[in-house]
């Protein structure tokens, strides 16, 4: 990451008292919208992390609602991306619709890896859930036809875009962190019900959204 060099100078600084007042899960997503929650700037701010979290080697947690499948792989260590474990994970974000595997932008990975590894910190270990990955066109454009939310020129068919979620975490605070990683794009897409909503990630421009 570009700003790699900043975590030397930074601390984390966590404390009990400073979680406590932090809504950190079981907040309904409805409500996180209504009131326009913003995540804790200073709890979770990727920029804050210290140099020896990114240094530590990378398993990724997923699951893949629609396949059922679910796995975790050690795809990063000592500097270096595992070839095996990163064609695993390209496999585990392929389009299940589409039955096709692509590269995935290892900037992607890192940022999911890093978002949870981060809210492994706070003994949320839950596996992140990916509703999509890689996207043929087609795919895609099936998406748009069934009014599901699909942009024409989507970085999912690039491989440089996930739609994620992870258990009890709420949108808001799932979407906050990620952004702080400032790989790229965020899409805040809040939905009612049990399951909420999910987070889009990119590894294109940095901007955000709501869906
Ligand atoms: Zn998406």
């Amino acid at each position: 990451m570009a700003t790699r060099r900043t975590f030397l100078s930074k601390t984390l600084g966590l404390t009990a008292a400073s979680f406590i007042g932090a809504p950190l899960v079981g907040l309904a997503p409805a409500r996180a919208a209504q009131d326009n929650l913003q995540p804790p700037p200073d709890i979770f701010d990727a920029q804050a992390l210290d140099l020896e979290f990114w240094v530590k080697p990378r398993t990724l947690t997923v699951t893949r609602p629609q396949s059922g499948e679910k796995a975790s792989v050690l795809y990063w260590r000592d500097g270096e991306v595992i070839d095996s474990a990163y064609e695993q994970l390209c496999h585990l974000l392929r389009d299940v619709n589409g039955k096709e595997t692509a590269p995935i932008d290892p900037k992607l990975l890192e940022t999911l890896w890093g978002a949870q590894a981060f809210v492994a910190r706070y003994g949320i270990d839950s596996p992140i859930e990916i509703l999509s990955g890689y996207r043929t066109p087609a795919s895609n454009q099936r998406l748009r036809e069934q009014g599901i939310p699909a942009a024409r020129q989507s970085l999912h068919m690039e491989g440089k875009a996930a739609d994620v979620r992870i258990a009890n975490l709420n949108e808001e605070v799932l979407g906050g962190l990620v952004k702080s990683f400032r790989q790229g794009g965020v899409g805040f897409y809040y939905r009612g019900g049990p399951r909420g909503g999910w987070i889009h990630a990119d590894t294109g421009l940095k901007r955000t959204w709501k869906g």
